[in-house]
């Protein structure tokens, strides 16, 4: 039997690099679904920081690059464990390994050794690359340029290639800069609001780095629509790949991502027509597909948004409801939300903060309790028959 977490996939969760600014020696690894929210909370700026970046003489910090597109808390705090402790992971086959503990700690276990970055790097290459992570839909972003060099570096260095479709980005403060230069777009309306227009442009900086990635599900408020459209008024039809019917109330149901496509397939037949599509020799191990061909309308669907969308679907009830509504809503209360949103968006944070945090510890402890069991396998969201 199909089974599914009982959580959506998150809008965003992330494994992210932490560099002093004051020191770049100094280095963290972390996890966060809100990396802006993360970094003023280890700069002092907001409660909840770690103790190793308490320290004043090191702050600054900023977060010099991250992975993104983990399909769980569980699976990101799996993937930072194997990072910060890739001396003792069992992800990493010893051969394999870049990092050898040289030194024992007093209970015998091997001391981890200090990470630099061109270490973190090469085994950041080697995470992407080994068969418990590299089916899931990750995606690599850099922020700081030297050190996306030193990742270019490794990977032209590197006899192992990561597969083709890794998408790896670069969001540099330069590119942010450029584009303010740019002149802004007109928009006609009242002169009152030109001038205000005007006087906004003038203090607001683009949202570039961790700034810039999406913290909600906004961009797949037209997929999760169409979603709702295509159940709720049984448009199901006929699966994309086997063409027998689709019942809704039987198993599950995938829906091509593309906007406008009502291509709808059974779960097993969309896995394993993606997986038949790509190629074998560069994911021999896998049993999750990343991305492919749409049977209907030929443009390309990733298996990681197809993913998502059936899981808001099938247990993001406030989540859609969030979601579909925002529109109405805003129409509605204009006036009103001018003068309590604010309020009421900063008090919902503090909660949401808390929930985070709470959940962090307590899957933190369950990772300490049993890190055997640190096995990857698990967060491929959806376990096929
Ligand atoms: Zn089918
Ligand atoms: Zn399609």
């Amino acid at each position: 039997m199909n089974s599914v977490q009982p959580k959506p996939i998150p809008a965003l969760y992330t494994v992210y690099i932490l560099r002093s600014t004051v020191r770049h020696a100094s280095l963290y690894i972390g996890s966060t679904p809100n990396p802006p929210r993360r970094l003023r909370q280890h700069n002092g700026d907001a409660q909840g920081g770690a103790n190793r970046t308490s320290r004043k003489t090191l702050r600054p910090w900023e977060m010099v690059g991250l992975v993104s597109g983990f399909p769980s808390m569980v699976s990101a705090l799996k993937f930072e464990w194997a990072l910060t402790n890739s001396h003792l992971t069992a992800h990493i086959p010893s051969p394999s390994r870049l990092t050898v503990s040289t030194q024992r700690k007093a209970n015998g276990q091997p001391r981890r050794p200090s990470a630099s970055m061109a270490s973190i790097i090469s085994n950041l290459h080697l995470l992407l690359r080994v068969p418990s992570f590299s089916s899931w839909p990750l995606k690599l972003h850099f922020f700081v340029p030297e050190v996306y060099t030193t990742w270019q570096k490794w990977c032209t260095m590197s006899t192992e290639r990561l597969r083709p479709s890794l998408p790896v980005v670069t969001d540099f403060e330069r590119d942010a800069v450029l584009q303010q230069q740019q002149p802004a777009s007109s928009v006609s309306s009242s002169v009152g609001e030109d001038i205000e227009m005007e006087q906004q442009q003038q203090t607001q900086v683009t949202p570039w780095g961790i700034h810039a990635l999406p913290l909600d599900y906004k961009p797949m408020k037209e997929y999760v629509a169409k979603g709702h459209e295509i159940f709720e008024f049984e448009k199901e039809g006929n699966c994309v790949v086997c063409g027998e019917a689709v019942e809704a109330d039987k198993g599950l149901h995938a829906i091509c991502s593309n906007n406008r496509c009502e291509g709808v397939g059974h779960l097993s037949c969309w896995s394993r027509h993606l997986l038949a599509g790509e190629q074998q020799q560069d994911r021999d191990t896998s049993i999750l597909p990343i991305e492919g061909q749409c049977p209907k309308c030929h443009g390309t669907v990733q298996w990681g948004d197809m993913m998502k969308e059936l899981t808001l679907r099938l247990r993001g009830g406030k989540e859609v409801e969030k979601l579909l509504k925002t529109r109405r809503r805003r129409v509605a209360h204009k006036a009103t939300a001018k003068a309590t949103g604010k309020g009421r968006t900063k008090a919902t944070e503090t909660v949401k903060a808390k929930a985070a945090a709470r959940g962090r510890k307590k899957a933190a402890k369950a990772m300490a309790e049993s890190p055997r069991n640190v096995d990857g396998q698990e967060a491929g969201v959806v376990i096929l028959d």
